[in-house]
């Protein structure tokens, strides 16, 4: 160690934190390694072949502040500014909720609806779309589609728009700042996605948990999780196309509600249900007639 605490070696370096992070996080090793290679401005791979490099005290210091951050339970992606979905880097921040994996299930099951079914410019709609990684996703994977995604957040939407443009899609993409579905009234699409805040007030994890760092304004769905869709499902057929596709993602112990819901806002739909990779209920298909 140097005499301010920071290990010299990357070797060193990493098992400190990982031991240090044991605490907090199920997964200390590759936090570590993610946190390091930020720090040091490389690649996982770099470290795991160079864990006899010394470090450069001054990057070791930015490190060792990842850490302790990362020791609090702030989440891996708000200290790197970026986090994975469908295979593309997305820029996030506290203002957004951090993508999760099993939103991709959304993304496939949309693909699979669109290409199959739609022309060569399909109208996609995005509803609360935090980071943008639904928008700015289908607009990467179907080249012709034009994405609008609505948000109540500026912050959140500062950040859709900037991944838009990093991704190359902001010609494609809009956003809207505005309430729920308010903001596209008049306007008819082929797919409607929206994950929406879902979690049930009581159920919004404590510090230190990760989420408790993520806006409550991206999570907090009130007493069951499904207040939000309850304000946005009735009226909603009018914005979908005949042969249209609604996906809704929720709490799998509201799918039986949700899908109860959306069944009343779409007399004509066939409503299903969905699972994530886990094999949880995870969101509503409805496809309209
Ligand atoms: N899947 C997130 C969670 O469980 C919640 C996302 C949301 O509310 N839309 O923390």
């Amino acid at each position: 160690m140097l005499g301010s605490g920071v290990p010299v070696t990357v070797g060193a370096g990493l098992a400190s934190a990982a031991e240090r992070l044991r605490a907090t996080s199920d997964s200390p090793r590759a936090d570590a390694q993610l946190l390091l290679a930020h720090a040091l401005g490389t690649s996982r791979d770099w470290l795991v072949a160079h864990t006899d490099a010394r470090m450069d005290p001054v990057l070791g210091e930015r490190f060792e502040g990842y850490v302790r951050r990362r020791s609090c339970g702030e989440p891996v992606a708000y200290i790197l500014q970026a986090a994975w979905f469908y295979g593309r880097e997305f820029t996030v921040g506290p203002a957004v909720l951090v993508p999760r994996p099993e939103t991709e299930h959304l993304i496939d099951e949309a693909l699979a609806h669109l290409r199959g079914a739609s022309g060569n410019s399909p109208r996609l709609l995005d509803i609360g779309s935090g980071s943008g990684a639904i928008a700015c996703t289908l607009a990467a994977e179907l080249q012709g589609a034009e994405v609008t995604g609505t948000e109540i957040s500026p912050t959140a939407l500062d950040i859709a728009c900037e991944n838009a443009r990093r991704l190359g899609v902001a010609s494609r993409c809009e956003f809207i700042l505005g309430d729920l579905a308010v903001p596209v009234r008049g306007r008819r699409f082929d797919a409607v996605l929206a994950n929406l805040p879902y979690v049930p007030t009581a159920q919004i994890a404590p510090a230190p948990d990760p989420v408790s760092f993520e806006p409550r304004l991206a999570l907090d769905g009130g007493a069951d999780g499904l207040d939000l869709y309850r304000r946005l499902l009735p009226g909603l057929a009018a914005s979908l196309q005949p042969g249209g596709l609604v996906l809704l993602e929720a709490a799998p112990a509201s799918m039986a509600a949700l899908a109860a819901l959306a069944s009343d806002a779409f007399p004509n739909g066939t409503v299903s249900i969905g699972s994530d990779y886990a094999g949880l209920e995870r969101f509503v298909r409805v496809r309209e007639r």
